[in-house]
């Protein structure tokens, strides 16, 4: 099968320019100033044409959890423009060994069988015991010629949804020093306990925390061997400047403002911050210091989240409003796209070793996303595809939503409707 995606403006790996995209089965062909012969053709006239989203961090909550599955989260993931997630292992049971890797593999292709499914990788969990699991997962460091079957090993330094929390500083230590790449939750657990008093969730977890669990990191951590999940300041993100550095959509957009109208439902970890921090973050990500966009779709059902600040969850959907939101702004910024296709899928690739993905170049998956820079659309949770039926973003209007989503040649999502494309298990590079 071919396809040519003609006429859009392409993000390429050396700049943004207008062209013709081949595509062959599921692989990129050629990219061409001239039309070639296809079987089928997309006009992109107009359109911003994107490696898709790779999405670093993403909670699908399967198994045992409520919030989403993987047909929803698929849904969700593709209409936002994202080809490829790395699901987090925090889940009933966490995925803390290769055979929980394998189940949670099963599960994904059970529950998608009926519909689209997105590219998926996983992240181990670390747990006090399972050293031996990291060296099993082909995590281990000096790497070795085992096959790699997840994407970084995931550590919870505070408190979080599940039961993945490390607060013992030796098993920390032990394990940044056994694995290749270890994706960290950097809110330090002594601290949070000490302000367990404040009034409200951003004081109980003060942005102290977070630079307590970076200072660690820099005492313990080799730089290209940590990612640092989730930065919400400028001073964070210079701090943590040795290692891999994400943001996500909600620490960008949101401030602790919206605690007030939206309470719980605006609660997330590490919290939403004031709009200094806001600000801050921002300036980081347009000056380059930060390498890549994770949603942190952490959705929860609308009941528990109706809770009190203290008993409620904590973590917002994102998902599907992540790269639009970051499209919009860097639009409206005038920033460069070329960045922010590093931000939202070349980076995530080469930090993750995903084999094949994150550029429109010849020989590279084809995981496409169109935008359409003309069409505005206000977010409302009805026009989503979370199952949990909400988005801290409601109302918010934003320019460049996903018309076309492909997944390894086949269009999975176009104009509101999807088909049965299915993705596949990422590879990782040696
Ligand atoms: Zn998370």
């Amino acid at each position: 099968m071919s396809l040519l995606i003609k006429n859009g403006t392409l993000l390429l790996p050396d700049g943004a320019r207008r062209g013709n995209l081949l595509v062959v089965g599921d692989k990129i062909a050629s990219v061409t100033a001239t039309e070639p012969r296809a079987e089928s053709a997309v006009d992109a006239d107009g359109m911003v044409v994107m490696p898709g989203m790779i999405d670093p961090h993403v909670h699908f909550r399967q198994p045992g959890m409520d919030g989403e599955d993987w047909l929803s989260g698929s849904m969700s993931a593709l209409a936002g423009g994202v080809t490829t997630v790395l699901d987090m292992p925090n889940t009933r049971p966490p995925t803390t060994s290769a055979p929980l890797l394998s189940e949670k593999i099963r599960l994904i292709e059970a529950q998608t069988a009926g519909g689209p499914c997105v590219n998926y990788g996983l992240h181990l969990g670390a747990s006090r015991s399972n050293a031996k699991e990291v060296l099993a997962a082909g995590l281990g460091h000096p790497p070795s010629r085992r096959r790699r079957r997840a994407a970084s090993l995931k550590l919870f330094m505070g408190s979080s949804t599940g039961e993945l929390l490390i607060d013992d500083d030796r098993a920390l230590k032990e394990l940044l020093g056994t694995c290749r790449l270890t994706s960290v939750h950097a809110e330090d657990e002594a601290v949070i306990r000490a302000s367990a008093g404040g009034r409200d969730h951003l004081s109980r977890r003060p942005k102290e925390a977070a630079l307590s669990a970076i200072r660690k990191l820099l005492s313990w951590g080799t730089p290209g061997r940590v990612y640092v999940c989730h930065l919400t300041s400028g001073e964070e993100v210079d701090l943590a400047s040795p290692f891999y550095r994400e943001a996500t959509p909600h620490h960008l957009f949101l401030t602790d403002d919206l605690m007030r109208t939206m309470g719980s439902f605006a609660k997330v970890n590490p919290p939403l911050r004031h709009e200094s921090d806001r600000a801050s973050l921002w300036e980081a990500v347009a000056g380059g210091r930060v390498d890549c966009i994770g949603s942190d779709h952490a959705p929860h059902t609308a009941a528990s989240k109706g809770r009190d600040d203290v008993s409620s969850p904590s973590g917002v959907p994102g998902v599907e409003t992540a790269l639009p939101l970051m499209f919009n702004a860097f639009l409206k910024a005038g920033l460069p796209l070329q960045a922010l296709a590093a931000l939202t899928s070349w980076n995530a690739a080469r930090i993750f070793g995903i084999s094949g993905k994150g550029a429109l170049a010849v020989g590279f998956d084809a995981d496409i996303t169109l935008l359409d820079p003309k069409e505005e659309r206000k977010v409302s949770a009805e026009g989503l595809h979370y199952k949990c039926g909400w988005t801290p973003y409601e109302g918010m209007a934003i320019v460049g939503w996903p018309k076309h989503t492909f997944v390894l040649g086949e269009a999975a999502y176009s104009e509101g409707s999807f088909s049965k494309a299915k993705g596949r298990s990422v590879v990782y590079e040696v």
